[in-house]
């Protein structure tokens, strides 16, 4: 039986968060675009945009890239979110 609080091997082989260094879309910047919410990728520490964003820069990213797990960029927000697996973890 599986666990409520069961993560994925992509979750449990992040170690040390990497925070976001600029609040900003990376790729939004470069075409002036508009995002709602920032993510950050744990694999190279990039800061995309959400989900909710209209151009999904880090859904993109992580599945073209296989960069599956980002934690929220956001302040006060402490979760990491893989792709992959679609789970969801608090730290
Ligand atoms: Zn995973
Ligand atoms: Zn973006
Ligand atoms: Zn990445």
């Amino acid at each position: 039986m599986t666990e409520e609080n069961t993560i994925c091997e992509h979750l449990e082989a992040i170690k040390e968060l990497k925070l976001p260094l600029k609040h900003e879309c990376s790729e939004c910047m470069k075409t002036s675009s508009q995002w709602v919410h920032l993510r950050t990728c744990q694999t190279c520490g990039e800061t995309l945009c959400c989900d909710s964003s209209p151009n999904q820069h880090m859904t993109k990213h992580a599945h073209e890239k296989e960069h599956f797990v980002a934690i929220s960029a956001e302040p006060g927000e402490r979760w990491l979110w893989c792709y992959k697996d679609e789970l969801f973890a608090e730290y």
